[in-house]
């Protein structure tokens, strides 16, 4: 008997992840120099492991209110005022989540009916697609183009638009090409997600990380609040990913609709995790400040070697993420990655992993030692140099 026929169709049907894959190349692997996982490089500040720490000694080992604790929700509701310039109401306009991740899972579980359509950018995010697949939507995909440093464009999105798409998800910065949008590229998708009606799921998990220029929420622009999810974590800019806690803000209905789902599937995010997150709003900004300069440094040195090396690099305005072009070197992402780690032991992620329009780019992450980045640089230099030849 095959245990298998018991799975459900359309998770069979959904591919696994393109990161894990090549993954499970890099970890039977030695002395490779990974620029693959998307995780902060830092540990999580100290002050925030303390707070925790000390919840625990006073034994604060229990359930909260399904929406979180309402000092956390207060904090972040200051703190999303302050920095993103929209005001949500404690009470009952704040959710908070087990990461981003759940987040998203929430909305597409609360707000899609099977065989409605989501618009999403692409190249993206690995889970919004397969988050959708996991509901029965049906999910769009709209082209962004390195040559608009992977802006997502009003007129992609209305080129991609079908009837029945009822969501836009927006992710500015985005994982994988550090893309964002300005002021007036929002207006522009502010004003098409009206004209279409539609509900803007806007995951902002990046936006401390943004290097220069304005981060603008959508959700701040006139008439957006009441159709906009705004999401948003600790994992990236608080360097807390392991401690699995985000948070979404919203339309109270909404929110109370997502609610639901979190109270019969997670009841509430630790406790524990949600003490540190307190601290780390109310006393957390300078060492969040202190880490995006690193990357910041860090940043314009790689993508600074992957344009001398001959791999053009837009500069990504935010994230800790680059995008360069290896289709130059006459090799595909996978073929490039693959070639990469086998000669110089070095991991990168092929752009595919992110959907078709990763097609002919890899992602190299940022997040690691200034030195970690010099010796992986040159190595790409020597694997680049080598194909070079080889191709003469
Ligand atoms: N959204 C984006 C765009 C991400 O890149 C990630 C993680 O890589 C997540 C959400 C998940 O975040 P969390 O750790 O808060 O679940």
């Amino acid at each position: 008997m095959d245990p298998k026929r018991f799975i459900a169709s359309h998770v069979v049907d959904l591919p696994k992840s393109g990161i894990r894959d090549f993954f499970e190349i890099v970890a039977k692997m030695k002395n490779v120099i990974s620029l693959g996982i998307g995780e902060p490089d830092f540990d999580t500040p100290w002050h925030i492991r303390e707070a925790a720490i000390y919840a625990l000694e006073k034994g604060k080992t229990h359930y909260t209110s399904n929406l979180g604790l309402i000092e956390l929700r207060r904090a972040i509701s200051r703190y999303v005022e302050r920095n993103f310039s929209v005001g949500y109401k404690p009470e009952d306009e704040i959710i908070v989540t087990v990461g981003v991740s759940e987040a998203l899972d929430l909305a597409f579980r609360a707000l899609l009916n099977p065989g409605e359509k989501v618009l999403y950018h692409q190249p993206c995010y690995v889970s919004y697609h397969p988050s959708v697949t996991l509901v029965h939507g049906i999910g769009v995909p709209v082209p962004t183009f390195a040559k608009d440093n992977f802006a997502l464009t009003a007129e992609a999105l209305a080129a991609a638009w079908q009837p029945g798409c009822k969501i836009l998800v927006l992710n500015l910065p985005c994982n994988p090409t550090g893309g964002t949008c300005n002021r007036q590229q929002i207006e522009a998708i502010a004003k098409f997600a009206v004209e279409k009606d539609l509900l803007v799921l806007s995951d902002e998990i990046y936006s401390e990380l943004t290097f220069e220029g304005e981060h603008v929420s959508i959700a701040s622009m006139p008439g957006m609040k009441e159709r906009t999810i705004f999401l948003h974590g600790f994992s990236k800019a608080f360097a807390m990913t392991g401690w699995r806690i985000g948070y979404a803000c919203g339309p109270s209905v909404l929110i109370e609709a997502m609610m639901k789902v979190h109270q019969y599937s997670m009841m509430c995010a630790s406790i524990i995790s949600q003490e540190g997150a307190i601290e780390a709003l109310l006393r957390g900004e300078d060492g969040m400040k202190a880490m995006r300069d690193q990357y910041h440094r860090r940043r314009d040195f790689v993508v600074r070697r992957f344009n001398e090396i001959g791999l053009p690099c837009h500069l990504p305005r935010g994230s800790f993420y680059t995008f360069p072009n290896v289709a130059v070197t006459g090799k595909t992402e996978r073929e490039f990655a693959i070639g990469l780690l086998e000669a110089e032991r070095v991991a990168v992620v092929p752009g595919t992993a992110f959907g078709a329009n990763g097609a002919g780019f890899v992602r190299a992450c940022f997040a690691t030692s200034y030195e970690q980045l010099i010796e992986a640089t040159d190595r790409i230099d020597r694997y680049v140099q080598s194909l070079r030849s080889g191709n003469k």
